[in-house]
Formats: structure tokens, sequence, C-alpha cells
């Protein structure tokens, strides 16, 4: 079977995610586009040789002879298009965040379930990274013992001017939020956001770098260091302090060089070559669940509720200086897979 695809929003991601359905995955087809800019559509249609069709809106598309909706248009946007989707009963792989709100989420949750099956899978890649996927699996065999402590970073080597203070979390922590949780199998409980000594190359409306402290519910300790101005590259570490050792997040293969008397590796400068297979990935993860079980794989609305639920903890924490509470219900049945 190969499932028809249609993509409403082709900015940057929904390019990517085209070319790798066209190019480097199977299952799946391009069939129909939508965007803001028919302009942009058309010329990716162009650009992939596309047998694709343009639609003005999204109601147009999820009309149309599609069995799934990649939903990558700008977050605001999200919600409405997905909801539209499951009413229509089509399957949706939609980008982060699920919906800005928590509220929203809710709503998406709701209609998903009143359609009585599993449609939806949120684009939270790094579940699907290779490196996350031996971290998590050693955690599950216990090699470690317990978790105890665990300390990230998310670095990029800079932001526009329209990056905020609050995207940090929204936007950048949200990845963070999405995969740790997952990788000790634990709910959040709270979070603290500080402000160590700013950087000189940050925007004067911004706070970076920020240090952000969630608590699980069983008391590990996340320790996440947000920093959006690096310069030097794009840096995702990762490391699990446990009972008995520790893990950490293998390092991006690099080419050795030896040169002038130095010994050196790259580091990467795009997020977009960082995480390409697991982009892969996530997307054979969609195309194949729902070839065998009728439903898309993780992370599912629930997981991209959690995340918008921590997320507003978490600019709230940002705002008030204090330890805020993550007020989480306890997973439906339907949502355990
Ligand atoms: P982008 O380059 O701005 O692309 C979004 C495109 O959708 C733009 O052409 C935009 O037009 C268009 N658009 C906005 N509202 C729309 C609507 N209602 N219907 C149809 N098209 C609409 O943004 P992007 O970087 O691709 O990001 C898109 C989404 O993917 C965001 O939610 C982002 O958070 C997510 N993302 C995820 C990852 C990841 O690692 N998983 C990485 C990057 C982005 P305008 O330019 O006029 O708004």
């Amino acid at each position: 079977m190969t499932l028809k695809m249609g993509v409403v929003g082709t900015g940057a991601i929904g390019r990517e995610h085209i070319e790798r359905i066209t190019k480097r995955i199977s299952g799946a087809e391009i069939v129909a586009l939508s965007d803001i800019h028919q302009e942009n559509a058309e010329q990716i249609i162009r650009d992939f040789k596309l047998d694709a069709q343009f639609f003005a809106t999204d109601a147009e598309l999820i009309a149309a002879d599609v069995d799934a909706v990649i939903v990558s248009s700008w977050g605001p946007a999200h919600e409405e298009t997905v909801l539209k989707a499951i009413e229509a009963g089509k399957y949706v792989f939609c980008e982060k965040p699920l919906a800005t709100t928590a509220e929203g989420c809710k709503r998406i949750i709701d209609a998903e379930m009143k359609q009585g099956k599993r449609l939806l899978q949120v684009g939270f890649m790094r579940r699907y990274d290779a490196g996350y996927q031996m971290l998590k699996q050693a955690l599950d065999a216990k090699e470690i013992g317990e978790p105890l402590m665990l300390s990230c970073q998310h670095f990029n080597p800079q932001v526009d001017e329209n990056y905020t203070t609050d995207m940090a979390v929204v936007d950048t922590l949200i990845h963070e939020i999405d995969v740790l949780h997952w990788l000790v199998d634990d709910d959040y409980e709270s979070i603290q956001v500080f402000y160590p000594k700013q950087t000189k190359n940050k925007l004067s409306h911004l706070k970076d770098p920020q240090i952000v402290h969630l608590v699980t519910k069983s008391g590990i300790s996340i320790h996440a260091e947000i920093f959006v101005n690096c310069g030097y590259a794009y840096d995702i570490q990762c490391r699990v302090v446990g009972e008995d050792g520790i893990l950490s997040l293998p390092e991006v293969s690099s080419l050795g060089i030896r040169k002038d008397a130095k010994r050196s590796e790259n580091l990467l400068m795009d997020w977009k070559k960082r995480f390409m297979d697991a982009y892969d990935n996530e997307f054979n993860a969609f195309i194949n669940a729902i070839e065998k079980t009728g439903s898309p794989s993780y992370p599912t609305a629930w997981d991209g509720y959690v995340a918008a639920v921590t997320a507003d903890a978490g600019v709230k924490a940002q705002q008030s200086g204090e330890v805020e509470k993550i007020d989480l219900p306890e997973t439906p049945d339907f949502y355990r897979i």
C-alpha cells in the first residue's frame, strides 16, 4: 500500500519532509500541497517533479483524495488543521507544537478519542535518533541502576531577531521536554528557570543562556542548559547519572583530522543535519505502523499535550523565578502504546 500524503505548510521543514518522502523513504507519496505562499508550494512541485496538486486551503486539501496530512505550517495554525483532518478521519503527522496551548492539545485529544482510534503522530523526532534509542535501551535494561540525575545542553550557533525569551522553552527546550521523560519513563513534577551571566552575543530583548531545572515525580533531577547564541556549533548533549554508572549520548560521528600539529573533528552548524536520520525514522515508523496496525506510532497526541502543559509551566517559571508545579492527569489507556 502507498500512503497518499498531503502537506499543509511547505516552508523549511515541510520541504525537508517532502524531499525525504519523495527521495529517501518508501511507502508514501506526496499528492497534495497547501501553503499561504502558492509560489513556494508550486516551486516544490517543480523541484521534486511531484505528481501533486496545489490547494489554496487546508480544508480543500483534507477533502481531497489523501490518506494522511503532514501539518508543517507555523505553530499557531496547527490546531485548526489537525482538528479538521481528524474530523475527516485522516491520519495526521503534526510537527511540533501539536498546538500552542495545552487547551488546544486537549481539544485534539478529545477529537481523536471521539473518532475511536489513534490517528495522529507528533514530530518529536529525537525519540527516533539512534543515540537516544541507545540511551533508552540501556536505561530500560537498568544498566546503570535507577537514573538519578540528568544534565543536558541544547546549543544553537545563533538565532534571528524574531526569537524571544519564551521560545527558549516553547521552541527549543520542548525537544528535551519530550525526549527526557520518555527516556526515564517518568512524568514531570516541577520546573524552575534561572538566568546565569548573559552572553554579549545575544539580542537585547533576549535572555540567553537559560538554565532549566526539571524534577520528575520519582525525584530525578534534570539540569538543562539552553544557549541559542553559543556561536561555535549546533551541539546537543545528554548525560544520565545512575546508581551504578553514567550513560552519555553518543557524539555525532565526524571525520578525524590531523593537520598542522593539531588533532580535530568538525562539529555541525545546521540542526537539519544533526537529526536527518531521526526524521527519516519517524516517517518510516508513521507509515509502517499505519500499514500494520491501522494507527500511527509514537509520540502520540497525549505526548504533545504533556509537552504543552510542561512548556506552559516553564514559561510561567521564566517569569516568576519560582518552582512551578506541572499538573498532569494520568495517561488515558487510549494513549498507552
Ligand atoms: P516556515 O519555514 O515558516 O514554514 C511554515 C510555512 O507554512 C510558511 O510558508 C508559512 O507561511 C506557511 N503557513 C503558515 N500558516 C499556514 C496555514 N494556515 N496554511 C498553510 N500554510 C501556512 O517554518 P518551519 O521552520 O518550516 O516550521 C514549521 C513548523 O515545523 C513549526 O511548527 C516548527 O516549530 C516546526 N519545526 C520542527 C522542527 C523539528 O525539529 N521537529 C524543526 C523545524 C521546524 P508564512 O511564512 O507566511 O507564515
